[in-house]
């Protein structure tokens, strides 16, 4: 799908492709704002909806969160720490799930599916645990 590129659109996508993280629209905005003072938040959002509706963007939707954006769009998945709230991309074989075969006595037509690992990041386990230290004392 073509699509016209704005120069707001294309600040807003180059800042998320050198994030190298998955940013919220807030998040975004922040970075966007220091290039482009004027730029408003509705404007940020409308841009990014656009850019994932074009399939030049993903949308990571995780449960109960606000909406993140990735520049990565080759499949994959997510992980995500309870604590800190980073998400990081994560690999695993998806050969072992056939979303068909495990939803198809539901009556459905399957058009996807959606894996969500959760836990706690090294840094934040680092974090508790020098916290626990602490409370031995
Ligand atoms: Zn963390
Ligand atoms: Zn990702």
């Amino acid at each position: 799908m073509h699509m016209r590129m704005t120069s707001q659109r294309e600040i807003i996508l180059r800042e998320l492709q050198d994030s190298h993280q998955h940013l919220t629209a807030d998040e975004l905005y922040e970075r966007v704002k220091k290039i482009m003072p004027r730029i408003s938040l509705a404007t940020v959002y409308r841009n990014l909806e656009k850019l994932s509706e074009a399939g030049i963007i993903g949308k990571l939707e995780i449960s109960g969160r606000q909406k993140r954006f990735d520049s990565d769009i080759h499949p994959h998945d997510h992980i995500y720490c309870l604590e800190c709230h980073r998400v990081d991309n994560i690999e695993f074989d998806r050969n072992l799930v056939n979303p068909t075969a495990v939803a198809s006595d539901k009556g459905y037509r399957i058009s996807g599916y959606r894996v969500e690992f959760k836990g706690i990041c090294s840094t934040c386990w680092a974090m508790l645990n020098k916290r626990e230290d602490g409370d031995k004392q």
